[in-house]
C-alpha cells in the first residue's frame, strides 16, 4: 500500500499512523536477527516498518531492499525502503530504484545522507530533493516518496526558518509524507508543525520518537540528532544514571508520555526508532495502544 494513502485512511478515522524503524544488521551473517526482531514486533501491528539505508551508499552489499521486501512478503507488513544519494552515482540510484520496483516495494524515503569527513562524496546529487526528482523521473507513480524533516532544524541550516524553506524543495520534488528526526520536547514539535503549515507545507508529518533506555545511548543520540533536552528528560537521566533497570523503565515511560501527548494533540503519525530492540518498542506500544 502507498503510505500517503495510509495516512489519508487513518486521518479519516481520526487515528494516527503507528510505524517502526529498523536498520539492517551490521554483518550480513546476522541478517536473520532482523527477521527475529520483526517476528516479535508483529504484536504491535504496525501500519508500516521503514528500513534504513546504510551509510556509505555501497549498493553491492546493501541489504535494505531485501529486508524491506522480505518484511512485506513474509509478514504482510507494509514497508518503506530508505535510500541515500550523497555517496551514490546516478547509475547507483538507477540500479537501486530498479531493485525496489522489482521487489514490490512501493514506498521510498528519499534522503541525502550525512556528509562524513573523510568519506567520499560522489557529487552527483547534492540534496534529497534531487534524489526525489530522479525517483519521480524513473518511476512516475510506481514509488511513493517520503522525506525527512527536523523539528529543531537540520544541523547544517542557519536556522529553522531556512531549513523549512529548503524543505519546500523536497515537497516540490514529490515527497508526500514527512518523518521527523527524534526529539524529546513535544513543544518543539508543535512549534515546528505550525510553522510548516504557515509555510504552506501541508503533507502529513509523523513524529519520530526514540525511547532512550540506556545511559550509553544518551550522548550519542544527542550528538547525532542535536535534539534539545527538556528538564524532565535530564532529571530522569540524572536520577537513574547508576541504576540501569530504573533508567530502562523510566525511558520507556518517558517515550509513552511523549507519544500519548502527541496523539492527544492530533499528531498524524508516531514513528518509533526501535534500534532493533523489539522489547522496547513493544513496551511503548503497550502504553499507547488504547489511543491507536
Ligand atoms: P536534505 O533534505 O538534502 O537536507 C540537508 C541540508 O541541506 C539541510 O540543512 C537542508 O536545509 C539543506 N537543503 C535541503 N535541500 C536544499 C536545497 N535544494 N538547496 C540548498 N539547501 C538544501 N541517514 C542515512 O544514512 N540512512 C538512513 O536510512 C537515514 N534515515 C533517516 C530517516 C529520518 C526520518 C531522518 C530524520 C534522518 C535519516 N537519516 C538517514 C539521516 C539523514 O541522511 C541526515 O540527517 C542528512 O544529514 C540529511 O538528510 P536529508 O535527506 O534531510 O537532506
Amino acid at each position: 500500500m502507498k503510505i500517503p494513502e495510509l495516512f489519508k485512511e487513518k486521518a479519516e478515522c481520526g487515528k494516527p499512523v503507528f510505524s517502526l524503524e529498523v536498520f539492517p544488521p551490521k554483518r550480513k551473517s546476522n541478517i536473520n536477527s532482523i527477521y527475529d526482531a520483526v517476528e516479535q514486533l508483529k504484536v504491535t501491528d504496525p501500519d508500516f516498518i521503514s528500513v534504513t539505508y546504510g551509510a556509505g551508499g555501497n549498493i553491492a552489499d546493501n541489504s535494505t531492499c531485501d529486508i524491506a521486501a522480505n518484511i512485506k512478503k513474509r509478514y504482510g507488513i507494509e514497508t518503506v525502503a530508505h535510500l541515500t544519494c550523497i555517496n551514490s552515482t546516478r547509475e547507483d540510484v538507477k540500479v537501486m530504484i530498479e531493485r525496489f520496483k522489482n521487489s514490490n516495494i512501493e514506498n521510498v524515503m528519499a534522503l541525502r545522507g550525512d556528509i562524513v569527513p573523510g568519506e567520499e562524496i560522489k557529487r552527483e546529487f547534492a540534496h534529497a530533493n534531487e534524489l526525489a526528482i530522479e525517483i519521480q523521473r524513473k518511476c512516475h507513480d510506481d514509488l511513493e516518496i517520503l522525506g525527512a524533516c527536523y523539528p529543531e532544524g537540520h544541523y547544517e541550516s542557519k536556522n529553522l526558518e531556512e531549513d523549512i524553506q529548503n524543505l519546500k524543495y523536497k515537497i516540490g520534488a514529490g515527497a508526500k509524507v514527512l518523518i521527523s528526526q527524534l526529539f524529546f520536547d513535544n513543544v518543539k514539535f508543535y512549534g515546528f508543525f505550525s510553522r510548516l503549515r504557515d509555510a504552506g507545507i501541508n503533507v502529513p508529518v509523523a513524529a519520530g520518537i526514540m525511547p532512550v533506555v540506556k545511559s550509553t545511548q544518551i550522548e550519542r543520540t544527542v550528538q547525532l540528532s542535536g535534539a534539545s533536552l527538556p528538564h524532565g528528560f535530564t532529571e530522569m537521566v540524572a536520577r537513574y544514571e547508576y541504576s540501569p533497570e530504573s533508567l530502562y523503565e523510566a525511558g520507556i515511560e518517558y517515550a509513552v508520555t511523549q507519544c500519548r501527548d502527541l496523539i492527544e494533540h492530533g499528531v498524524e503519525g508516531v514513528h518509533i526508532y526501535t534500534m532493533n530492540d523489539p522489547d522496547v518498542a513493544i513496551k511503548v506500544h503497550e502504553g499507547i495502544k488504547d489511543l491507536l
